[in-house]
């Protein structure tokens, strides 16, 4: 089975390599601005906005004139810079549509990049070249990694590379497609999973995944280097110094995250034949929360993705269960729907059956249900 992945790791630069990134990072940032700036003022005069490969000739043109310190970076980030930007035009057209359609999405518009959340990215494809500790890309060279091993060498076709910056690190994502052997039939059961802020995931036959320990002592952090940035005057270099503190930690807290989700998500797709997780409201709940909520929201999004592609590689069927299913409120016993329960009620009980239950199990298993219900 054919399957496209993205492995992304950490990149060891030094400092010449360092302002090379940044100068990539720099021109696919100014050619997406720039591209965004002509289809704006194409729509106001009335015009077909230019595609991607107009826009392409054009800053090619440019190159030779005005623009001539972009011979200094590889082509291909101004290039796919502007693919970018028609994928993000056509995300857009296409929320319109839905939304016209009815449904309750947001419709941003694309917006230009602005330097302030950090250097940026860019893509490179072409020549791209992996070794156990290093990868080479166009123009940039050699650049050394500093987990070795963990970029896969054989039998992948690489499609491309995005480097990124975050917190002052840099990383690689290098984007391939690769062959894997079928899903094996097995013995796999059904389930339901109930996520949560408490605990990460409550399996319906008992299992838990709890949240990874280093991730409460690493909030209780962010609280407190929240509370310094926003002390600090703006502008000082005393703010910066926070701020740099704090997108590190930040770039902490989404590894530990990010480890457990993986785990957890391989375990449950490798083992379980279906799998009927709850269909959260993720554009309406990202905002305005507390930093544990927003986390844990955050990471019920990543679960659900990383699922839904783990249930293809591993043969495991995922279903989202009706946003309006009442799972925490319905008895698993015997179906009767509670008006309300509380947020504090640890245990769910049953007026109508006597069952008595841990609250986050009862939603796991009416979860369940739903594979038989359907
Ligand atoms: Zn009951």
């Amino acid at each position: 089975m054919n399957i496209l992945r993205a492995f992304k790791t950490e990149l060891d630069l030094n400092n010449a390599q360092k302002t090379a990134c940044a100068r990539h990072a720099g021109a696919a940032r100014y050619a997406y601005n720039w591209g965004l700036a002509r289809k704006l003022a194409a729509y106001q005069a009335g015009e077909k906005a230019p595609t991607a490969i107009d826009l392409h000739r054009e800053l090619n043109v440019l190159k030779k004139t005005e623009l001539s310190w972009m011979y200094e970076v590889s082509k291909y980030a101004p290039q796919e810079a502007l693919r970018n930007l028609d994928k993000a035009y056509a995300h857009f057209f296409r929320r319109v549509k839905e939304k016209r359609a009815g449904k309750n999405v947001k419709v941003g518009f694309p917006h230009f990049k602005s330097k302030k959340s950090g250097l940026g990215s860019f893509r490179l494809i072409g020549s791209i070249h992996v070794f156990e500790k290093a990868i080479q890309l166009p123009r940039l060279g050699v650049l050394r990694l500093k987990e070795r091993g963990y970029l896969p060498i054989n039998d992948v076709h690489i499609l491309g590379a995005t480097v990124s910056e975050k917190g002052g690190r840099w990383f690689v994502s290098l984007q391939v497609e690769m062959d894997i052997p079928d899903p094996e039939p097995m013995e796999k059961t059904v389930a339901g999973v109930d996520l949560g802020v408490n605990r990460m995931a409550q399996v319906s036959d008992g299992k838990v995944f709890e949240n990874p320990r280093a991730l409460k002592s690493t909030l209780t952090k962010l609280k407190r280097l929240q509370r310094v940035v926003s002390r600090r005057k703006k502008g000082s270099a005393n703010r910066k110094k926070a701020v740099e503190q704090l997108a590190t930690a930040y770039v902490h807290v989404a590894n530990i995250r990010k480890g457990a989700l993986h785990q957890a998500t391989t375990f449950l797709a490798k083992t379980k034949s279906a799998i009927v997780v709850e269909n959260l409201n993720v554009s309406g709940m990202l905002k305005n929360h507390h930093l544990a909520q927003a986390i844990a929201d955050v990471g019920m999004y990543e679960f659900r993705r990383q699922l839904q592609y783990k249930g293809i590689w591993y043969g495991c069927e995922v279903r989202m269960a009706d946003q309006f299913y009442p799972s925490t409120k319905r008895c698993s016993r015997c179906g009767q729907v509670k008006s309300v329960i509380g947020l504090d009620e640890r245990e769910y009980q049953c007026e109508a059956c006597g069952l008595v239950i841990d609250r986050d199990l009862n939603a796991a298993i009416n979860l369940e249900q739903l594979v038989y219900l359907s």
